[in-house]
């Protein structure tokens, strides 16, 4: 469903991405973990042209991201993003959040797209909160209204980017648990985080990246147990 071919991205002078290889099936759990600069966050928003990537190529779903994609919005609607920072609309009611995109993008009727808000509200357990605003709402709250508003758009594969990291460690599994029921329908995932035990139980494969590198792609199981890279085994002791 997605396939990364030998991507090298630069920021200015800075090579940031080099050499990427990922391949990536329908219905796969991808973690990704690795230090803080290694580029994780900045792979994952190449895989929907947030950034944009300057050698190999990166094909998702059939549709080639390049320069001059003239589809990007294709892209966009079938691959969901949610961050560490909740990104909600703080001026609308987390029922408007959720409605705006399928509205304006898909171009439903206020109607339907309600219909669908409503079913996710209830997915991720706000529905009471619908008309609240965000700021109204605890971390966990938002973190969950904002994967439910990338479902609303019903997306086909989900990209999260350590969306457990801004929350109050009480919050976190209320996040997660939202993240485990969605790996278990099948969604494709792929998931920037440091939370192991959700690696454990979900992923298919944990990657380690380290200076703009994949160093290493294992099952957990093998991960965890006896990572081959150097790299890998000096991060796994640091967050255990
Ligand atoms: P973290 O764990 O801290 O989130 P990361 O692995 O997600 O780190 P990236 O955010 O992908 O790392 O950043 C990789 C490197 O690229 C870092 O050194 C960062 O400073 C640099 N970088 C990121 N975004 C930009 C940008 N827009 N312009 C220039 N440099 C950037
Ligand atoms: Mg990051």
């Amino acid at each position: 469903i997605i396939t990364i071919d030998k991507v090298n991205k630069w920021y200015g002078d800075f090579h940031v991405l080099k050499d990427v290889d990922l391949e990536v099936f329908a219905g796969e759990k991808i973690v990704v973990c690795g230090p803080s600069g290694s580029g994780k966050s900045t792979l994952i928003r190449c895989i929907n042209h947030l950034e944009k990537h300057q050698k190999g190529s990166i094909n998702v779903m059939g549709h080639e991201l390049t320069n001059d994609i003239k589809d990007i919005s294709v892209i966009r609607q079938e691959v969901g993003m949610c961050f560490q920072s909740f990104n909600l609309f703080p001026h609308l009611s987390i029922l408007d959040n959720l409605t705006l995109a399928p509205i304006w993008v898909r171009k439903m009727s206020k109607k339907d797209a309600e219909k669908i808000a409503w079913k996710y509200l209830k997915r991720v357990n706000i529905a009471e909160h619908a008309h609240k605003f965000p700021a109204q709402l605890s971390g966990g709250q938002q973190q969950r209204a904002a994967i439910a508003r990338s479902l609303c758009m019903q997306p086909k594969i989900m990209l999260f980017d350590e969306p457990t990291s801004a929350l109050d460690p009480e919050m976190v599994n209320e996040v997660l648990d939202v993240m485990v029921s969605l790996a278990e329908e099948g969604m494709t995932m792929i998931v920037v985080t440091h939370e192991m035990g959700f690696a454990r139980r979900v992923a298919d494969h944990v990657i380690f990246m380290d200076e703009g590198r994949i160093v290493e792609r294992q099952v957990p199981e093998k991960f965890f147990k006896n990572p081959e890279n150097e790299r890998t085994i000096e991060f796994l002791k640091q967050i255990h």
